[in-house]
């Protein structure tokens, strides 16, 4: 399938997903990787389905979707594998962009140290750049990087490429229970975040079935905790963890707006109770979705958090 879609997503509206690369031909093999262990390893770009082939399919899509009257709000490369291993990339963008609707690409980064790949990311409207630890040795274990590739190359590409880029730049960084959710290793990725020019930082947890059994998602405590961690140095630092959810904005509905909103940020109980008084709202409303095990309270550092649980 090399296109699917259009899909909501809370972070890029309505998109189309593209799939440029066959199965599972990755330079990771990351534990929670929710396609399961990689078996085509490689770092050499190369090509994968003919570029004028994927076009059609995307164009196909997008005329389903305007029949439909369905709106789309990106094209969106994510694939079954990394998508900027397809040499290809750049001939399918321009082709793409032919279309007039915003693009977007998913990567773990892995390659960014290469010129031809940073060229390439510079003409997306939206980037997302992997980035899991940076400590080698935490890296090795959640990441499973082909042997070819050295982190501090990725790391110095990520920051050079931040610093060129125009567009909206995303890091995402996915926790994993016992592996990279410790805090010396948050602080050490926090610092070197504070080199990298994002537009936000976004802490995921797994949400799907992943390639390795011993993989679980952290809780709620740890959650918050690499939250306030990331947050205190980085600028807008958002949870992504499989909820639907918006910014601060009141819709009026006072039990879906403190979901929405714990679902991107943990939330001060001082906040919530402001919220609520705000929207002449009652407090037994927090009992209610605590009772309903929609949230929890938690206290981390002397403070009261609410946050949303994770299933
Ligand atoms: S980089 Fe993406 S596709 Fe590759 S192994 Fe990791 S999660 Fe799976």
């Amino acid at each position: 399938m090399l296109t699917f879609g259009p899909v909501p997503s809370r972070r890029l509206g309505r998109s189309l997903g593209i799939n440029n690369i066959t199965f599972k031909h990755c330079s990771y093999s990351c534990v929670y990787c929710q396609i399961g262990r990689t078996t085509e390893y490689s770092v050499k770009r190369g090509g994968f389905y003919p570029p004028e082939k994927i076009y059609n399919d995307v164009l196909k899509s997008v005329k389903r979707a305007g029949k439909r009257g369905e709106k789309i709000d990106y094209l969106t490369f994510v694939a079954d594998g990394e998508p900027t291993l397809d040499v290809n990339l750049i001939k399918i963008l321009n082709m793409i962009k032919t279309l007039g609707i915003k693009t977007a690409i998913i990567s773990n980064s892995s390659l960014i140290w290469m010129d031809e790949v940073k060229r390439d990311l510079m003409n997306f409207d939206w980037v997302s750049l992997k980035c899991d630890s940076v400590d080698e040795h935490v890296w090795k274990k959640i990441d499973r990087p082909h042997g070819e590739l050295a982190l501090k190359k990725i790391l110095n590409g990520m920051v050079d490429f931040s610093h060129n880029y125009k567009g909206d730049l995303n890091i995402e960084v996915m926790l994993v229970k016992g592996v990279n959710d410790g805090g010396d290793n948050l602080k050490q990725l926090g610092q070197f975040l504070r080199r990298v020019k994002h537009n936000r930082i976004y802490l995921s947890v797994p949400t799907r079935p992943p390639a390795e059994k011993f993989v679980n998602k952290p809780d709620e405590m740890t959650v918050t905790k690499a939250y306030n961690i990331l947050g205190e140095k980085l600028k807008n630092v958002q949870l992504n963890i499989g909820f639907e959810g918006n910014e601060f904005s009141s819709t009026g509905d006072l039990e879906n707006d403190i979901l929405r909103i714990t679902a991107v940020h943990p939330m001060k109980i001082d906040s919530v109770i402001n919220l609520i008084n705000r929207e002449k709202g009652t407090l037994s409303i927090i009992n209610k979705l605590k009772k309903e095990e929609k949230i929890k309270e938690i206290d981390y550092n002397g403070e009261k958090f609410i946050v949303r649980t994770l299933y």
